[in-house]
């Protein structure tokens, strides 16, 4: 039934769907087979702005409703996924190769939870009135931004479009999202449920395409007042310049990480966390624990435990509810991958485990373990975005917390200990805009997400995306009468 519905994918604009104006379709390929899923139609970001910005000017009915059916027109969507839950969790992982389970739960609830989270906020953002100077009064109001672009990586498709497209609904905005163009699916598959939800045409607008065409069109276009980007670092400083030298509009970015977690103690939670969290989703993961200090006393123990761990994963077909570990997004990513493990031999860490690629067949690479990893190393600085731990060993708390800061990144970071005041003073001293104790990729709709340094600008989820979302007008009133 799936294969019959895919056919062709076509662009989402003014809540219709469109051909693009150029002719122009690209393939999409299911990565654990290589077959060819379907031809989607590509681009069209003028259109797309033009129906955006439309819909959300002065007297049109998004910016009439009632911030409480704005509310209400969000938790319809998140209904509908939920209705659709099983279509939706089928599409990703056979779009991105993520085990079925992992799709049906982690990412479908991460995603209909971050609507529902912003339904509720829809009907309580508001200003303040503020005790100001001499006899005036002033308030504040918090209004949309305006058209809102949206850049999503193949990672988490479903989910990153989520944690763009709910803030900004919330507040009141219209958007333009371009999904990545491996995997485009579920975002199509949105556009339609954002029609039966009820959202007034121009609302949602899905222009699937490339980075350096689509993307750029979003990140340089005069009409878009903000766009939000998750992906590459290098592609990061593409959107803040093409901001500047356009319309400057306001940026926030979801970048690279190097992830440090540090482990003093509680030694199995520690190799079950740290492991997962190097290695879930194929190891693609921004938030990827892919440096994992472990102090010089638990270090040997600590090693032959993972790599027991590790034997419990089972690679495989996506599609099947046994599998833990699916195939990575495409033949790029794959080599790029293969090519760091190969500088890890050569560069003298110790292969523990894994190394090498599974079969013929699709795209996938063992989990693998590097033990006895130095700093200097190739995967010890770059983001690898594989499935690949590495570990490290460390003497002193001073030493683990300077290692781990010395990075351009500062994403993520976890400490494991049973000391409280270890924890809060390590944490303290970590340069990251997240950090988990005794726990890892431990993320929440309620709970700000970015980066330090070079890993972004700005925050997604939580109160304080709502900020990225607004603008705020002073409004000053002279009081002419002193009663
Ligand atoms: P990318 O940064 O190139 O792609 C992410 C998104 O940006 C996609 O939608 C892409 O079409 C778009 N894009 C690409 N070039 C653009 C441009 N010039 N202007 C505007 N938009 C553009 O990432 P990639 O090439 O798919 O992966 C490369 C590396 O990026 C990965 O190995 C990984 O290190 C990193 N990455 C990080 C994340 C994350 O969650 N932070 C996600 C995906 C990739």
């Amino acid at each position: 039934i799936i294969m019959v519905f895919l056919t062709l994918m076509i662009i989402f604009i003014n809540n219709e769907w469109h051909t693009s104006s150029s002719g122009k379709t690209f393939p999409t390929f299911n990565p654990a087979t290589g077959v060819k899923i379907c031809d989607v139609e590509e681009e069209d970001v003028d259109r797309a702005v033009g129906a955006a910005k439309a819909a959300g000017q002065r007297g049109s009915p998004w910016r009439r409703m009632d911030t409480s059916s704005r509310g209400m027109l969000l938790h319809k969507l998140a209904d509908l996924m939920e209705r659709d839950r099983l279509l939706l969790a089928t599409l990703e992982t056979l779009d991105t190769g993520k085990p079925f389970l992992q799709s049906f739960f982690i990412d479908l609830d991460g995603s209909i939870k971050t609507l529902r989270y912003y339904a509720g906020w829809a009907d309580k953002i508001h200003g303040k009135s503020l005790p100001v100077d001499e006899s005036f009064m002033c308030l504040t109001k918090h209004e949309p931004v305006g058209v809102c672009g949206a850049i999503i990586p193949w990672n988490f498709p479903l989910l990153m479009f989520m944690w763009k497209m709910a803030p900004a609904l919330s507040c009141g905005n219209t958007v333009v999202i371009k999904p990545a163009e491996q995997t485009p699916l579920t975002a199509l598959h949105i556009g339609s449920l954002i029609k039966e939800a009820g959202f007034p045409p121009g609302v949602v607008n899905i222009v699937p395409g490339f980075g350096p065409t689509a993307g750029a069109a979003i990140a340089s276009h005069m009409d878009i007042n903000k766009v939000a980007f998750t992906g590459s670092t290098e592609v990061g400083q593409l959107i803040k310049e093409a901001s500047a030298k356009s319309n400057l509009k306001r940026v926030t970015l979801e970048l690279g990480g190097k992830n440090p977690c540090i482990v003093f103690a509680d030694l199995q939670l520690a190799v079950e966390e740290t492991q997962k969290g190097a290695l879930y989703n194929q190891g693609q993961c921004c938030t990827a624990a892919s440096r994992v200090f472990v102090e010089e006393s638990i270090y040997e123990e600590f090693v032959r435990r993972s790599i027991e761990n590790v034997k419990k994963i089972v690679i495989g077909d996506p599609l099947d509810p046994q599998t833990s570990h699916g195939p990575q997004i495409d033949r790029q990513h794959f080599d790029k991958i293969m090519d760091l493990i190969k500088s890890g031999k050569e560069e003298g860490a110790r292969l523990e485990y894994g190394g090498a690629a599974l079969g013929e067949k699709g795209l996938f690479i063992k989990p693998t373990i590097f033990s006895g990893v130095k700093d200097h190393m190739r995967i010890a600085k770059e983001e690898i975005f594989g499935p690949v731990q590495c570990i490290f060993s460390f003497k002193s708390p001073q030493e683990a917390i300077e290692r781990a800061n010395s990075s351009q990144y500062g994403l993520v970071s976890a400490v494991f200990t049973t000391s409280m005041d270890r924890a809060l003073s390590v944490s303290a001293a970590l340069e990251t805009g997240t950090v988990w104790i005794n726990c890892y990729n431990a993320l929440h709709a309620q709970t700000p997400f970015g980066g330090y340094k070079m890993s972004g600008n700005g925050r997604e989820l939580g109160e304080y995306a709502l900020a990225e979302y607004s603008e705020v007008k002073a409004v000053t009133i002279k009081l002419s009468e002193t009663l």
